[in-house]
């Protein structure tokens, strides 16, 4: 079974969507700046629900200097297990190379046609990149985007080419990273209330980060 069909199946067996956000990202691992900027996105633009996507190999990141897919993957499902309106997809983890996110949503558009809305979620930091994302301008007409606020990138530096686009989300300052979890943990920090605490266990008991 491909897997279009296999995700087509996961979704047929849910309500129909009308409007979905995708999130994704490297999550090494997921923390609450991911799932709250996600369910800020899905309260705010009303959506149906988010998919969190985990990349295999990330595009601007060195893959070797990344946690196991097989450990990120596992974190992120541990992490948005009590939220019904979270999804996990592995749609990159089973497709080999690195993970373009124009090749994600090209397989996401063909399993929900185009009556649905797909809002692509990321951080300010990740749309200030966009011009260097592969595809960008076949990436635009896809999909909309929604970026949320981070502390230390300014959204205002964009021009206005992505206004029809884009949706700008001011969320309450969340200056929380993957870097810094690792940091965290690698010095012997605390990481309770930055990361879920099934995530914070998952990370000791595989001594992930270490
Ligand atoms: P790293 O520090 O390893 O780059 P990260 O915290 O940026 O990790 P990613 O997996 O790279 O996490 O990010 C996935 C998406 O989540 C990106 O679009 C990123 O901008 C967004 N994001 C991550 N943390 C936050 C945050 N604190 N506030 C808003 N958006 C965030
Ligand atoms: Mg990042």
């Amino acid at each position: 079974m491909s897997n279009n069909q296999k995700e087509l199946q996961k979704t047929s067996s849910r309500k129909e969507s009308n409007k979905i956000g995708i999130m994704g990202g490297v999550f090494d691992p997921i923390h609450i700046g991911h799932l709250f900027t996600a369910e800020e996105a899905r309260m705010r633009l009303n959506l149906d629900k988010v998919i969190f996507v985990p990349c295999l190999q990330p595009s601007h990141k060195r893959s070797d200097l990344v946690t196991d897919i097989k450990h990120r993957l596992k974190m992120t499902y541990m992490a948005i297990e009590d939220n019904p309106f979270f999804e996990v997809s592995e749609i990159e983890v089973n497709r080999s190379g690195p993970s373009y996110t124009i090749d994600t949503i090209k397989e996401f558009r063909e399993i929900y046609g185009w009556e649905t809305d797909i809002f692509f979620i990321t951080g300010a930091d990740a749309f200030l990149e966009i011009d260097s994302w592969y595809k960008k301008d076949e990436l635009l007409k896809l999909c909309k985007f929604v970026a949320a606020t981070r502390p230390g990138y300014d959204l205002n530096k964009l021009n206005n080419n992505f206004k029809d686009v884009l949706q700008i989300m001011e969320i309450p300052a969340l200056a929380i990273s993957s870097t810094d979890v690792r940091y965290r943990v690698k010095n012997s920090l605390s990481i309770k209330y930055i990361v879920l605490d099934v995530v914070r266990k998952y990370i000791y008991v595989n001594k992930l980060y270490f």
